[in-house]
């Protein structure tokens, strides 16, 4: 756990959250303010990076992490009919990603047509 992290907390349970599947080395929970009407994001419960700029795809136990956290978007966008027209996985990096939280995530999102590019 990363001191000061907002999603090491959520993990912690010291910050609640509203879990929508997890599995031994993933999380995945309903985005506090969504921008569609199904946002989850997906979250390693170990701080494994701050984003994917810095996620070391070269040690084995991350890549376990990163394709378990593929996993869970599949199995989460597969078994809902929200998610039967479609969805998008995106993470964002650094300023100008609009990335937010310093922990590493995926926004999964569905439930209407998405703009792309976005803005
Ligand atoms: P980023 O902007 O870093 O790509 O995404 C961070 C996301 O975390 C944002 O979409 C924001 O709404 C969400 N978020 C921020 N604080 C909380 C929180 O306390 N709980 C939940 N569930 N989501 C949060
Ligand atoms: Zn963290």
């Amino acid at each position: 756990m990363k001191s000061n992290c907002l999603f090491c907390r959520v993990v912690a349970g010291e910050i609640p959250s509203t879990k929508v599947m997890e599995t031994e080395r993933v999380l995945a929970f309903r985005d506090i303010n969504p921008g569609a009407p199904q946002h989850v994001l997906l979250i390693p419960k170990e701080h494994v990076a701050d984003s994917l700029a810095d996620l070391d795809l070269t040690d084995p136990e991350v890549t376990i992490t990163w394709i378990e956290l593929l996993k869970l978007a599949q199995e989460i966008a597969g078994g809902s009919p929200d998610f039967s027209d479609g969805w998008r996985l995106v993470s964002n990096v650094g300023e100008n990603g609009g990335q937010s939280v310093f922990h590493l995530h995926m926004h999964l999102l569905a439930g209407r047509p998405l703009a792309w590019p976005p803005g």
